[in-house]
């Protein structure tokens, strides 16, 4: 293993390699793009085994949420770079004819990404996928609440990259500070409002473009006309997975007061089909990270009615997949983002209100709606702002490189996966060519009546 650096002596050597150009050559960088397909492909099981010392996280969710979704992701990448990475021809004003015009995708140099811990392996890899792509070198702060997944990243980053190119500082928000206080050509980060306005605010003082990665409390609401048993099943799905701790999970149900009961009732059986009578004996439950956040949750249980679940235990972070009823707009656990295995559940009357309710509060990170109506899914789509919106499912959009991933206002800026993460890390420079041909007199002084002749040119 190579030895490891001081974060700045770490910065100021890949600023040095990236100024040799070589991070600009495409082959390079495919090069680089397969030797970390083949670094995830080879280590996947070390890279399950910490996250599920980490949250306890079932290998299915490991292999599906994390390890091969970065896998295809590379793949769409590695297939497409070339075409992404080529200066695209766009026209150029008569007024300069003769000319031509292209946009050119340019790296922006040194990049930070910094991670949160719920998914701590893809939060990290999946930007670093764009980052190399568009050639830029990179420094990763990977969790260090995920204290495993984030000494495997550094370990395994450290064996098979140059640091010239990839290298991984690890530590607490002290850590994090002292990068934040250096200079980068962009700063990718993924957690909480709280921290992301710290971010903001340290990257200002250089200039550095940010892209903001937040979360927030993603409403789901559920018409009558949807088929309730099919709704409970994949709305259990992907509130429960991962213990409730993914940003895109739905934070609370907004249910028309004709199906309340219906709706909840299936919750109870969803929970039970997919988890068993006591989900705490499930291989496939995930765990709360930690003390801290273990308590926060508890705390929650004691709002509402409890429908299923409620059980906790405190030396295996346990909290079961719980419904809350009885809870109202006013109610503590409307205040925050929930981010665990505690499902509120509101009741409306007239959709009108519920969306009047949801667009008095922040603009969430993902939106869902169960309705077999069109013009139901129209009104909401039209009336709401979020990140990201799925109908008739849960954050499965998140897993579409085609579809943009990120948020809006307090939920975020910017957006990544696919094509839009090698944007993200690219700079498109415009880029006019004049010929020597030509030159018309028109733009020179003495401007004398010129201005009437382009009066009459843009009438
Ligand atoms: P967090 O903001 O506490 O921590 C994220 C990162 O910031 C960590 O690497 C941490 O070391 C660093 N950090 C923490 N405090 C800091 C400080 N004072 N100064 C500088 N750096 C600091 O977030 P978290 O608890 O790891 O993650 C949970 C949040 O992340 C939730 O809000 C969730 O919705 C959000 N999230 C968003 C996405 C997304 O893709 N939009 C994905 C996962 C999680």
């Amino acid at each position: 293993m190579l030895a490891q650096l001081p974060s700045l002596e770490k910065i100021t050597q890949q600023r040095q390699f990236f100024q040799t150009g070589e991070t600009r050559n495409i082959e390079f960088r495919l090069s680089q793009l397969k030797r970390l397909k083949q670094l995830i492909l080879k280590n996947q099981d070390a890279i399950a085994l910490a996250l599920k010392a980490d949250l306890g996280k079932p290998q299915f969710e490991a292999m599906g949420a994390e390890i091969l979704l970065c896998v295809e992701e590379l793949n769409l990448t590695i297939k497409n770079l070339k075409n992404w990475a080529k200066p695209q021809r766009v026209s150029a004003p008569l007024s300069q004819f003769p000319s031509s015009a292209r946009v050119i995708c340019e790296p922006l140099g040194v990049v930070l990404i910094i991670g949160a811990w719920n998914y701590p392996f893809q939060l990290v890899i999946a930007p670093l996928i764009g980052a190399i792509a568009a050639g830029n070198c990179a420094i990763l702060k990977p969790s260090e609440l995920a204290a495993n997944t984030s000494k495997l990243i550094a370990d395994l980053i450290a064996k098979t990259f140059d640091p010239k190119l990839i290298a991984v500082v690890e530590g607490g928000k002290e850590t994090t500070q002292a990068l934040l206080a250096e200079k980068f050509d962009h700063i990718f980060f993924t957690g909480s409002h709280r921290v992301g306005k710290i971010i903001m605010e340290a990257a200002a003082k250089h200039l550095t473009p940010v892209t903001l990665e937040l979360g927030g409390k993603n409403p789901c609401i559920i018409e009558p006309d949807t088929p309730v048993e099919l709704t409970a099943k994949r709305i259990a799905w992907g509130k429960f997975i991962n213990a409730g701790q993914t940003c895109i999970a739905p934070d609370y149900l907004l249910v028309h007061n004709s199906i309340k009961d219906e709706l909840c009732q299936a919750l109870v059986g969803a929970i039970r089909e997919l988890y068993g009578e006591n989900p705490a004996k499930s291989p496939d439950y995930a765990r709360i990270i930690n003390d801290f956040h273990f308590e926060r949750l508890r705390a929650l249980l004691n709002e509402g009615k409890i429908a299923v679940g409620g059980e906790t235990n405190a030396e295996e972070h346990y909290i079961a997949p719980t419904v809350l009823d009885g809870v109202n707009w006013n109610s503590e656990i409307m205040e925050e983002e929930i981010f665990g295995p505690i499902l509120p559940l509101i009741e409306y009357s007239n959709l009108e209100e519920a969306i009047a309710e949801i667009n008095a509060r922040p603009k969430p990170l993902a939106l869902y709606l169960f309705s077999k109506s069109k013009t139901t899914q129209q009104r909401v789509l039209n009336s709401t702002s979020s990140g990201g919106v799925c109908l008739n499912d849960t954050i499965v959009h998140f897993i579409s490189p085609e579809l943009p991933f990120g948020g809006v206002g307090e939920s975020g800026m910017g957006a990544y996966h696919g094509k839009l993460t090698f944007d993200t890390f690219s700079h498109k420079k415009g880029v006019l060519k004049r010929s020597f041909l030509l030159d018309l007199k028109l733009r020179y002084p003495p401007y004398g009546g010129k201005v009437k002749l382009l009066k009459w040119l843009f009438k």
